[in-house]
């Protein structure tokens, strides 16, 4: 055997969606990390199709997304159709809205398959020097010492091992994960909600698509019962989903099985159809007990396991990446202990937790549909399609979770900005920053724009106090802010006059934002002492220099 050993300050293990993200938040951080996945390259089914208005955004902040709206779904497909079959009569449909005030003016959520967002991850981490990706290097084992972890990793395409030391190991290693099973973390929650199959493949229907477009369609004759379509990337790709009866086992979902099943669902008996790949996979509800232990930490899918009906596992799984990233940076960056750590599991899990719950309610709701129109009670039908249109529609929990936890001064125990339904802008810390549309030195920009590397606080027009006060303690802090005063004249400009209303602040009041958008901190207007009131928000993010992380960046031995 031979024995490499690397240094790197953060190991990710997985290269899906989650990996690649925080790859790349901390490499716009300046941390070097490495990426280790098994498998011999990305994912090549496309899996979650929905991306949300906030993964937009930070995709938006990381890269040119120009190149990832190029496999968008047709806007004229987004809503799902019931009908008897594909053939059949609809029965009816649930548009999609696409909302788009909220963040940076004009972007919205976009329907795109998970292989795509993958493609365009890892095509804006190789701009990245510093983030490395192996792929065919399985993580097999790790363990943990005072100032850092060691892990042993194995070249598949040698059969050789490595040995990594790493300050931080990151497991994005997905629902079964390898990593949270080594640390002992329980999951919580039901493990199977039912078995299934989706046949990745090519064919042509659009003869029946045509004039009714959707990215899926759900059919209510009872003896295709349990089968769905959805469209995936591509011309006449789709995915055939196939829910397990009770007594399936995989070995049933041969490629004649699902080539013949596919015929029959479609009433096709004759069409041509190449099957791409396939992908079994089990709806489970879970949420780890725990999403850190030291200095092993998990996100994504290896944290928290939803039902996918709610597009939001992916979703969430991206800003734990994002929540996670900055503050691993500026543990590393400015040698600050790791207290902050804490913070991840208190601000992330509730999301986890609520988003889990609206995918069951979804999921309920889905089969509610179907009986209502197989027992054809219309007035059922009728509120369950109105519940999941709303549903569908999800922007409340999407922009508007509120984080509560040793990193934010709270004012309330709210948790969402009002209802999951329905984003409403607030500055309540703990709240995402809301967009409002300002310009900086001539160019419009996006309050959005500015949050990411450093700390910033945003002052009213009138806010020369809180200025003065920053500027005296920013000289004796670590880690960078950037101070800016919002108005007519001032560092940026509010040019619709909306600031002020929106921040919830008056002229003289303060909103500190965190690297991830988050708020700190608000005060209303001027209140006490300028510099004693900053130096106790200040004292959130203690500086203590720590001799546990003298490493910054990577090298080897
Ligand atoms: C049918 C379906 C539809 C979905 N639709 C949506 C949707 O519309 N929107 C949405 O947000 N989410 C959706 N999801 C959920 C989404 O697919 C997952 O939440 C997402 O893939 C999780 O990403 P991840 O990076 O955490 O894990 P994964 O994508 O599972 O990646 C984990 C990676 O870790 C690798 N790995 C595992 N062990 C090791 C090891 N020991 N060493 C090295 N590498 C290892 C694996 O090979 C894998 O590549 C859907 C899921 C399904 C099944």
């Amino acid at each position: 055997m031979n024995h490499q050993t690397k240094i790197v300050p953060v190991l990710i293990v997985g290269g899906g969606p989650v990996g690649l993200s925080l790859a790349l938040s901390l490499a716009r951080h300046d941390i070097d990390s490495l990426l280790v996945e098994k498998h011999q390259g990305r994912t090549e089914h496309p899996r979650a199709r929905g991306v949300s208005m906030r993964s937009m955004e930070l995709f938006q902040q990381w890269g040119n997304i120009t190149e990832l709206l190029k496999y968008e779904f047709p806007k004229e497909a987004i809503r799902f159709i019931w009908s008897e079959s594909l053939q059949g009569n609809e029965i009816t449909r649930v548009e999609i809205k696409n909302i788009k005030q909220y963040s940076h003016g004009d972007l919205g959520a976009s329907f795109v398959t998970q292989d795509c967002v993958e493609l365009y991850l890892q095509e804006t981490l190789n701009e990245h020097p510093n983030a490395q990706i192996e792929y065919s290097k399985e993580m097999v084992s790790f363990e943990e010492e005072a100032d850092g972890v060691t892990v042993r990793l194995l070249d598949r395409k040698n059969d050789k091992e490595e040995i990594v030391k790493t300050k931080f190991l990151i497991a994005a290693d997905g629902a079964r994960s390898p990593t949270r099973k080594q640390l002992g973390i329980e999951m919580q929650g039901p493990d199977s909600l039912g078995q299934f199959c989706n046949v990745f493949c090519e064919f042509d229907i659009s003869e029946w698509t045509s004039s009714r477009p959707s990215i899926g369609y759900f059919f209510t004759d009872p003896k295709i019962i349990s089968r769905s379509l959805f469209m995936a990337y591509g011309k006449n790709r789709w995915i055939f989903g196939m829910r397990f009866a009770a007594d399936n086992t995989r070995d049933d979902f041969t490629d004649d099985y699902c080539l013949n099943e596919i015929r029959r669902v479609l009433d096709l008996p004759n069409m041509a159809i190449k099957i791409i790949n396939k992908n079994f996979w089990s709806m489970a509800a879970q949420i780890a007990q725990q999403y850190r232990k030291g200095r092993v930490l998990l996100v994504g899918d290896a944290a928290h396991r939803m039902p996918p009906t709610g597009g939001l596992g992916m979703n969430t799984g991206i800003a734990d990446a994002h929540n996670l990233a900055w503050k691993l940076a500026f543990i590393l960056n400015h040698q600050l202990n790791d207290n902050l750590l804490d913070s991840y599991f208190d601000e992330r899990a509730p999301v986890a937790k609520r988003n889990i719950e609206w995918s069951i309610q979804n999921a309920k709701r889905f089969a509610e549909i179907a009986q209502a129109i197989h027992s054809g009670n219309n007035e059922k039908l009728k509120i369950k399609l109105q519940e999941q249109q709303a549903n569908l529609n999800y922007e409340g929990l999407d922009l508007g979770y509120i984080y509560h936890s040793n990193a934010i001064l709270s004012e309330n125990n709210e948790t969402m900005s009002v209802l999951p339904g329905k984003y409403v802008p607030t500055t309540l810390p703990g709240s995402r920053a809301p967009y409002v549309k300002l310009v900086k030195n001539g160019k419009t920009i996006s309050t959005l724009d500015l949050f990411e590397k450093e700390f910033v606080l945003l002052l009213g027009s009138d806010g020369y106090e809180w200025q003065a006060a920053a500027e005296q303690l920013v000289k004796s802090i670590l880690f960078p802010i950037k101070i800016y005063r919002v108005a007519n004249h001032g560092d940026l400009i509010d040019v619709d006059n909306q600031w002020h209303q929106v921040y919830e602040i008056t002229t003289t009041g303060a909103v500190l934002v965190r690297p991830d958008g988050h708020v700190a901190w608000r005060s209303q207007s001027i209140v006490g002492e300028p510099v004693e009131v900053l130096r106790n928000v200040f004292g959130l993010y203690p500086l203590h220099y720590s001799q546990e992380f003298p490493l910054k960046n990577a090298g080897t031995p």
